[in-house]
Parts: structure tokens; C-alpha cells; sequence
């Protein structure tokens, strides 16, 4: 349920109400609305709602995520960044970090070419346990001293609870990688972060599904969320490692005030289609992109096939900012 009331105060004093009639009720307060999760009709309301009051039953179960509550555009802002507020943001960087000069060289190459965070895993998801498995922290070290040489964020992955603290002391904005979207331990550890976080589709998830994952973090009061869809699976996988789905990122800039990136990346799986594919998330409406490059892209330690060089990335910024001007009417 969400109660919408006539300013903010009013709304304080109504949640400072309910919760002093019942500590526990789970309620929380964005600018005059409320939204009460586990409360499904006035009936069970404990006291009378003021005059002006307005209630929208049978929500959305990720309530703090929709625009019903939130109308306005969630916008994050790190050392380097504005997330969500109408720019293009671009995150760019090899896959996996592969050593300390490598991924030195290409923070300053990606931000030669619009790049405002640098990506990287030190901890990667891998489907065997024979392939690599990431530097640890010797990565995230050098992820650091590389984003913060070249003037960029630094955006990494998280895989495990245990590991939540110690990418904390490094990185400026966790990234929960699709094979985690619905690791609820995980997600409620990073929700009790102040940071920025952003949260990979899972590759079977429904929108609603996403939602509800992003929900874990916002509970626990970190509500800086950024989607990202970065290709489902479908029936087809042979020409695409994944579907990129297009319509789901409109579908989320209506329904959410969170930004929405995507990743072409992983939905293409090859770098012929990166591309055509990130232009065609630009034009659905997407509030920036992330792009795996690699100088020497067939030498990269994972997923080499769909890494794009320095230069590759440069001309799809170049159009990327051409289509997202149109698409804002400028
Ligand atoms: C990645 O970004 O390197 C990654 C593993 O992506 P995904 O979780 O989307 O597969
Ligand atoms: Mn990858």
C-alpha cells in the first residue's frame, strides 16, 4: 500500500503515528508518500488516515521501486559521475583485472574516450571452477590506484557476502553480477552499504523478479540502485551469447525511478554486434552503457570474444551521444 498525503510533514507526522501504535510495522517515506509493504487494506490500518489522504492498494511488491512512490528520477553521484540525471554515463574496462599495468593503461585509454568509471572483476563469476577465477585483492588494489590516476570511478563485482567489506575499502560502486541477482544474503549485504550499487538482470529473471531483487537492497535503506540489462536467455543463443532485451529497458524507465544501463557486451558476446546493440539500448532510452575492451581484445583472460579495442569503443560513444541527444529531443 502507499499513502499519498498532502506534503511531507503530513506524512512524517502519519508514519511517526503508525509506528508509535506498532514499532514494528514496516513503513517507509519518500517526500508525502508512504509506502506500507506488508499492509493490504485501510482495514488494517491502526488509525485514521488525515484528511487529503490518498490510498494505492494492490501495489507493485517493489514498492520503494516504482514511480508510484518515487515519481522522480533517482540520481547517484559519485566522485566522477552523475547517474540518472539525463547525461550519458559510460562504464568501460577489460572484463576481469589482469595485472596492475594493464588495467593502468586502459583507465587512461577508456577515459580518452568518454568513460567516466572504470569496470573490472578481481572476483569473477566463472561456469567452471577450472577457469579463472580473478586476481582477489590484489586486483581491487589495482583497480583503485588505476581509476584514481586516470580520474574515474571504479565499478567492480561482488560475489559473496564475506567479501562485501573488503571490495568496500576499494571500489565506488558494487556491481552484483546476473548469476547473483536473486543471492538474497548478498543482496541484503550490500543494502547495508551507503554505496551505490549496480544490479545485473539476472539472464531467466522477469522485470518483476528484478525489481523485487533490487527491493533487498532498498529495504535495507540503500536505495542507490542502478539496473542493468545485459541480455536474457532465449531459444536462440547460437548468433548472440544472450537477448539483448530492448523493450525491457523502456519498460523499466517507465516503471522505475532508478537509472537503467545496459550491457551489450554480454548480450552480444561478440564484438561485431556491440556495437549495433548498444546503439539500439541508447535509443530505447537507457541512461548509459557498460562496454568490456581490451587493447589486444583475442589476448583477453575472459570472455575475449566480445571485447572491443579502445578505439572500437571511442566510435560507439561518438554515435552512442548522437541517438541519446535525439532521444532527448536536443
Ligand atoms: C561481468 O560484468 O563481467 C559479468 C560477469 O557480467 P554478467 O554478470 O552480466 O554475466
Ligand atoms: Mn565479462
Amino acid at each position: 500500500m502507499i499513502i499519498t498525503n498532502q506534503d511531507s510533514a503530513t506524512a512524517t507526522a502519519l508514519k511517526d503515528q503508525l509506528v508509535a501504535q506498532n514499532p514494528d510495522l514496516l513503513i517507509f517515506q519518500h517526500a508525502q508518500n508512504l509506502a506500507l509493504p506488508t499492509v493490504k487494506t485501510v482495514a488494517n490500518l491502526p488509525i485514521e488516515l488525515p484528511a487529503g489522504a490518498q490510498v494505492i492498494l494492490n501495489h507493485h511488491a517493489a514498492v520503494q521501486s516504482t514511480r508510484a512512490f518515487h515519481p522522480e528520477n533517482t540520481v547517484i553521484t559519485t566522485p566522477h559521475s552523475e547517474i540518472g540525471d539525463g547525461s550519458l554515463v559510460i562504464m568501460a574496462g577489460p572484463d576481469s583485472i589482469e595485472s596492475a599495468e594493464h588495467v593502468a593503461q586502459m583507465a587512461t585509454e577508456v577515459h580518452a574516450v568518454g568513460a567516466t568509471v572504470l569496470r573490472g572483476g578481481s572476483f569473477k563469476p566463472r561456469t567452471s571452477p577450472y577457469s579463472f577465477q580473478g586476481v582477489g585483492e590484489a586486483g581491487l588494489i589495482a583497480h583503485r590506484q588505476a581509476a584514481d590516476a586516470a580520474g574515474l570511478d571504479m565499478v567492480t563485482e561482488v560475489l559473496d557476502p564475506r567479501d562485501v567489506d573488503v571490495v568496500d575499502q576499494y571500489t565506488d560502486i558494487f556491481q552484483i553480477g546476473t548469476r547473483n541477482m536473486q543471492n538474497f544474503a548478498l543482496l541484503k549485504a550490500v543494502g547495508a552499504k551507503r554505496k551505490p550499487v549496480v544490479l545485473k538482470r539476472g539472464m531467466s529473471a522477469t522485470l518483476d523478479e528484478f525489481l523485487q531483487a533490487a527491493e533487498y537492497i532498498a529495504a535495507g535503506g540503500n536505495t542507490q540502485i542502478i539496473l542493468m540489462e545485459r541480455g536474457i536467455r532465449s531459444f536462440d543463443n547460437k548468433y548472440t551469447r544472450n537477448t539483448l532485451d530492448v523493450g525491457a529497458i523502456a519498460v523499466l524507465k517507465q516503471m522505475t525511478h532508478y537509472p537503467v544501463l545496459l550491457d551489450a557486451s554480454h548480450a552480444a558476446g561478440e564484438r561485431a554486434l556491440v556495437t549495433p546493440l548498444t546503439l539500439a539500448g541508447v535509443a530505447a532510452g537507457a541512461d548509459g552503457f557498460m562496454l568490456e575492451i581490451h587493447d589486444n581484445p583475442d589476448a583477453a583472460f575472459v570472455d575475449a570474444q566480445q571485447a572491443i579495442t579502445p578505439a572500437h569503443m571511442g566510435e560507439i560513444v561518438t554515435k552512442a551521444r548522437q541517438i541519446h541527444a535525439i532521444v532527448r529531443g536536443e
